[in-house]
């Protein structure tokens, strides 16, 4: 009898520090699942770009990779660890500061469908990212203006540009070609410029399409190359991310482009001074996360 009353303890033990573990790992798993928002981070690569998205069920984007592993560290941290899965990489253009990170992301991570241009560079990164794809026989997307790509039943992603679709060999400077992509749930939209100059912008609106957002992803680092005041004035966004690495050898964000974004009452956040910038959105309205 004694006998039974202390394996009774222990089981009642073994059972309360099961129930604790089984606990602890709900509450693991319970950060990582889906919420029903959207959620948008600019995250701070230094000198590049490297945007995550996650949708209200649970799909999962990544907008360039940055200019090195630093990504891996954000994505590893957004992800939990048994679970690898990303479901469109965005390739906006092959320079460096935004094709590096992604190299490893297709290598470690279960990359299900990337999307980009025909767009080229002469760097090993370039030829890097190609082999990922081969090697790990990933579906490409090619993008074009006018593209809609159904994230899940409520978010959509909507390409604006490149405009004209250009072959490899006629693709002078690969920022002309970015993928320039409006992401949306409900009434309210997130606008990814890429490194797209104000040539880009003209013929988006030349283009026609709505291009009114929110969140404006900064064009080129905050450069005076991009954001040009009929474009802004277009877009009208309440928030504005510029992703650019402290004390950059080309001053990005340069100073014409924060005095047009203050004139404009835009409230502006800098990953160089800020780290990861994060908004959320149910779909009525947007705040930081
Ligand atoms: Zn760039």
């Amino acid at each position: 009898m004694q006998l039974e009353i202390r394996v009774s303890r222990k089981a009642w033990l073994a059972l309360a520090l099961l129930a604790l573990m089984s606990g602890l790992v709900w509450a693991g798993i319970w950060q990582y699942t889906p919420d029903g928002k959207l959620h948008v981070t600019v995250y701070d690569v230094g000198q590049g770009d490297a945007i995550f998205l996650r949708t209200p069920t649970g799909v999962r984007v990544l907008v360039d990779g940055g200019p090195d592993q630093e990504v891996l560290k954000k994505v590893g941290e957004e992800l939990p660890f048994f679970d690898r899965r990303i479901d469109l990489v965005v390739l906006t253009h092959p320079h460096a500061d935004h094709i590096a990170g992604l190299i490893d992301i297709l290598r470690r991570y279960q990359v299900r469908h990337v999307l980009t241009t025909q767009a080229q560079a002469k760097s090993e990164y370039y030829r890097e990212f190609i082999r990922a794809l081969m090697d790990r026989r990933i579906d490409i997307i090619e993008a074009h203006a006018g593209q809609l790509i159904t994230l899940d039943r409520w978010t959509k992603m909507r390409i604006l540009a490149p405009v004209q679709i250009l072959p490899a060999a006629a693709v002078k400077d690969p920022n002309e070609a970015s993928i320039v992509s409006r992401v949306s749930l409900g009434i309210i939209d997130f606008l990814l410029m890429g490194d797209a100059p104000k040539d880009v912008e003209n013929e988006i609106i030349a283009s026609g399409q709505a291009i009114d957002a929110e969140m404006l992803k900064v064009g080129h680092h905050g450069s005076r190359g991009s954001t040009g005041q009929q474009f802004l004035e277009m877009v009208s966004p309440l928030y504005a991310a510029i992703s650019s690495g402290a004390a950059n050898r080309y001053g990005h964000p340069h100073q014409e482009t924060l005095d047009l974004l203050e004139r404009a009452h835009v409230k502006f956040f800098r990953t160089d001074q800020e780290g990861d910038i994060r908004f959320v959105t149910d779909g009525r309205t947007i705040s930081r996360d």
